[in-house]
């Protein structure tokens, strides 16, 4: 285990005394307490602060704004955390911020139903590059930023005298942590690391997590609630789940008595973990066909077979990174997205998310309008998706906000 909170204590005292001064002009998403100033709006700085160092932010003339990580390496120059002077962003400042978070997910875990949550969603939570995920009595941690990685220590201390969890996992893979001059790690942060499947429960349905080998930190916790949405219309019908990952539709679906899942992704990890899931729930193995395969070509493949489905969920995986990459990522989009509702009965339902924080809801529903057109068919939209409380959108923090989806009845 990681110590040192003494020395972290030393560190913040020292540091907050650098000031960086903000560009005459740049002060109103400060003020409107955005968490990011970007490098391009800093004037100068009064002195030299290590990346991952609090240092104070004032406006030009010297008045105090906030205070916030600084990094020079990355883009995002500083991540604000205390507009307050007169509050000390110090080692109980974050323990204060860990436990809010924790707490905040209380009625989300119900003993026997849910145990399984993101307990802390970085800015959204006040806390910029720190995601927690909780998966039964194990915790994995994603570390983004250099001034949360050097809070870890009090992090981890924390979390442990919360939650007293089995193990806590440091699934810090993303390749963001490059943009502020990190490594990647992948490593178990207590003696005794993680088993190679934890169980976990999720709408009363059980769940194989490889918290180690699986995407992001093993689970897609993000579509609890949407999960159990499409599921409502699942029963007796003929479901295709695309971009299936370990089964989190497919297993909602079967559990309200779908007639057949066919299940899609192109992990090969991915699918033999939701066959050991579909057993694991004592479904009937025989009611799912789950295919390791590229979306697009096996759409292709099912529209040259004449085979049709009642449900189509379509969960890609991000297409549009940056707004850059919008124009681009919306005609994949709509080309997944006619594909998809060429496949569906009349009166179908196509069950559409989208998860690039780059894409709105208005773009979205043009794009599926957009599908419909090219596919000749007739869409009614009958239910909007978002992300679920455990990844709450901050309201000064819109980027935030990325999880959309559609539910379309298609004709
Ligand atoms: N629906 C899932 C989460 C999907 S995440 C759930 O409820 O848990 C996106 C998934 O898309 C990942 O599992 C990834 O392996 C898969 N994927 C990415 N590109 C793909 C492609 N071209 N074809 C098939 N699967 C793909």
């Amino acid at each position: 285990m990681r110590s040192g909170t003494l020395a972290i204590r030393r560190m913040l005292t020292f540091a907050a005394m650098i000031d960086v001064l903000l560009k005459k002009g740049k002060e109103k998403a400060v003020t409107q307490r955005h968490p990011w100033v970007f490098s391009g709006a800093i004037e100068r700085l009064k002195g030299k602060p290590a990346n991952g160092d609090i240092v104070r932010l004032t406006d030009s003339g010297g008045k105090f704004m906030a205070y916030g990580f600084y990094n020079d390496q990355s883009r995002v120059a500083l991540r604000l955390l205390e507009w307050d002077e007169s509050i000390i962003v110090n080692e109980d400042w974050f323990r204060a911020a860990v436990k809010a978070s924790v707490i905040s997910r209380s009625s989300l875990l119900v003993e026997g139903i849910t145990n399984t949550c993101r307990l802390v969603f970085s800015e959204s939570d006040y806390l910029p590059g720190l995601i927690v995920d909780k998966y039964a009595d194990h915790l994995a941690v994603q570390v983004l930023t250099s001034g949360m990685e050097k809070m870890m220590p009090v992090i981890i201390d924390e979390l442990q005298t919360l939650l007293k969890p089995e193990s806590i996992f440091d699934k810090s893979d993303a390749s963001s942590r490059s943009h502020e001059g990190m490594e990647t790690t992948n490593v178990s942060l207590t003696l005794n690391p993680p088993p190679e499947f934890v169980e976990v429960l999720e709408n009363g349905l059980r769940y194989h997590i490889n918290i180690a080998e699986g995407q992001k930190s093993g689970f897609y916790c993000d579509q609890r609630e949407n999960r159990k949405i499409v599921a409502m219309h699942a029963k007796g019908k003929k479901v295709l789940d695309c971009f299936s990952y370990t089964g989190g539709f497919t297993l909602n679906c079967l559990q309200n008595a779908a007639g057949s899942v066919t299940s899609v992704d192109s992990s090969a990890l991915a699918v033999d973990t939701l066959m050991q899931n579909v057993t694991l729930n004592n479904f009937d193995p025989a009611k799912v066909t789950a295919l390791t395969s590229d979306v697009n070509k096996q759409l292709r493949k099912f529209r040259e077979e004449g085979e049709t489905f009642d449900i189509v969920v379509l969960d890609p995986p991000k297409y549009a990174p940056s707004r850059s990459a919008l124009d681009k990522a919306a005609r994949a989009y709509k080309d997944l997205n006619r594909l998809g509702m060429l496949l569906l009965n009349k009166g179908g339902l196509l069950a559409t998310f989208s998860c690039s924080g780059a894409m709105n809801m208005e773009t979205f529903k043009q794009v599926l309008a957009w599908a419909a057109l090219d596919a000749g068919k007739q869409v009614q939209f009958i239910h909007q998706f978002c992300q679920p409380e455990d990844h709450p959108v901050r309201s000064s923090f819109p980027e935030g906000e990325y999880l959309k989806g559609l539910l379309c009845r298609v004709f």
